[in-house]
C-alpha cells in the first residue's frame, strides 16, 4: 500500500529524536508555552527571516489572529480565493467580516492577480494571498494591488514552509503570515499547532495577548482574548522536525520532478511554478478528466489518492449566504472536477513514484 502522506515512514527514521525532545518537556514540564515553544519560535523565524513571531493552537487560529490582530472585522471584506481549504473562509467569518471568493490562475491554480480588481469594492480591507500545495502566489502583483488600494495582505503559508520567492523566503511579504502544523502538512506536529509571523512588533504583540486570555501578566487581562496557545510537546517535536526539513523538502522536489518526467509526455500537468517561486510541493496534483476511474484504479492497486479540494469555496453549504453560484468563478470550479493529489512525502523512494506513474497511466486521460 502506497498512503497519501507516510507518518509512520518519517517518525521511524527520527524515533529516538522524537522520544528525546518528548522526555524533555516531560522533565520540565513546560506543558503550554514555555521555553521549547520559545526555542521553536526563534528557530522557525530565524529559517523564514522575519523577526517577530508567535507560535498557536493551529493554522486557523493563526489566520484568525492575523485578521483580528489586524483590525479586521464586521463592515470589511477580504480577498480570499475560491480554490483553498475551508479554513480560509472560515477565519474571515470568524472575526465578523466577509470573505469575497476570487478566481484563481489556471496553471499557478493560486489566486489570479487580474481578478482582483473584480472582487474589491470599498469595504475590502485585505487580500487573503494563499500559497497553495507550497507555490508562493504573485506577491509581486497582488502586493502591487493591495499598496494601490490601501489593502492588508496576509500570507497563508500553511502548505508552504521554507517555500521562496524572488529569492526570499515567503513569510515577510505580507503584513501577516500563518503557517500550521497539521501532521500531514510539510511539516507536521503530532497533534494541532500553527504560527503567525509579521514585521511588525506591535502586532506580535496584539497578537500574543489575544492568544493567551488578552493578557501580559498572569492575571490582569487587558482584552477579551482567547486560549490559541501552542502546547510544549508539539513545539519540542517541531523543533527536532524542524532539523530535517530542508532535506524533506529536496525530497519533495527530486520526487516531483521524477513523476512531472513520466507524467508530462502523456500529456499530464501539475501546478505550474509562480513567476519567481521555488515551490515546496505540499502536494503532487495532476488534473484528469476521468478523476472517479482513476481514484478506483488506485484504489484496486493499492495507491491512495485525494482531491484538495473538491468543492470551491464559494460553492460550499457553509458559505451559502454569500450568494456564490455555478459558473461565478470559472476556472476554480473547474479545476475542482479535475484535480488529483498522488502519493507525495519525502521517504517515497523513486521505484514507489514509478509504481504510482504506471498506474495511473492506465487508466487516466488529460
Ligand atoms: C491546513 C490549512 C489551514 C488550516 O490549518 P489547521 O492547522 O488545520 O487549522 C489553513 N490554510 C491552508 C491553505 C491549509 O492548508
Amino acid at each position: 500500500m502506497i498512503p497519501l502522506v507516510d507518518l509512520g515512514a518519517q517518525h521511524d527514521r527520527i524515533k529516538s529524536e522524537l522520544a528525546a525532545a518528548i522526555d524533555e518537556v516531560f522533565a520540565s514540564r513546560a506543558f503550554i508555552q514555555g521555553r521549547h515553544v520559545a526555542e521553536f519560535e526563534r528557530a522557525f523565524l530565524r529559517l523564514h527571516e522575519v523577526p517577530h513571531g508567535v507560535g498557536c493552537s493551529n493554522g486557523t487560529a493563526a489566520l484568525f489572529l492575523a485578521l483580528a490582530g489586524l483590525s479586521v472585522g464586521p463592515g470589511d471584506e477580504v480577498i480570499v480565493p475560491a480554490h483553498t481549504f475551508i479554513a480560509c473562509g472560515e477565519a474571515v467569518r470568524h472575526v465578523g467580516a466577509r470573505p469575497v471568493f476570487a478566481d484563481v490562475d489556471a496553471d499557478t491554480q493560486c489566486l489570479d492577480p487580474a481578478g482582483l480588481a473584480r472582487a474589491r469594492t470599498p469595504r475590502t480591507r485585505a487580500v487573503l494571498a494563499v500559497h497553495l500545495y507550497g507555490n508562493p502566489c504573485d506577491l509581486d502583483a497582488i502586493g502591487a494591488f493591495a499598496a494601490e488600494h490601501g489593502l492588508l495582505v496576509i500570507e497563508d503559508a500553511a502548505q508552504a514552509h521554507l517555500a521562496r520567492y524572488r529569492g526570499r523566503p515567503v513569510g515577510g511579504f505580507g503584513d501577516a503570515a500563518t503557517f500550521s502544523f497539521y501532521p500531514g502538512k510539510n511539516l507536521g506536529a503530532c497533534g494541532d499547532a500553527g504560527f503567525v509571523m509579521t514585521r511588525d512588533p506591535e502586532l506580535r504583540a496584539r497578537m500574543a495577548k489575544l492568544l493567551d486570555h488578552g493578557r501580559e501578566e498572569k492575571y490582569r487581562h487587558d482584552v477579551v482574548g482567547y486560549n490559541f496557545r501552542m502546547d510544549g510537546l508539539q513545539a519540542a517535536i517541531l523543533l527536532a522536525k524542524l532539523r530535517h526539513l530542508e532535506a524533506w523538502t529536496e525530497a519533495r522536489r527530486r520526487h516531483v520532478a521524477h513523476y512531472d518526467r513520466l507524467l508530462a509526455p502523456a500529456g499530464f500537468s501539475s501546478p505550474r511554478a509562480t513567476g519567481g517561486a521555488d515551490p515546496v510541493h505540499h502536494l503532487y496534483v495532476v488534473q484528469v478528466s476521468n478523476r472517479d476511474a482513476v481514484q478506483r484504479h488506485l484504489t484496486e492497486n493499492g495507491i491512495a489518492s485525494g482531491v484538495h479540494y473538491p468543492i470551491p469555496l464559494h460553492l460550499q453549504p457553509a458559505f451559502a449566504d454569500l450568494g456564490g453560484r455555478p459558473g461565478d468563478l470559472p476556472v476554480a470550479e473547474r479545476l475542482a472536477g479535475r484535480i488529483l493529489s498522488l502519493p507525495l512525502y519525502a521517504e517515497l523512494d523513486p521505484a514507489q513514484v514509478e509504481r504510482v506513474a504506471a498506474t495511473f497511466l492506465e487508466v487516466a486521460r488529460p
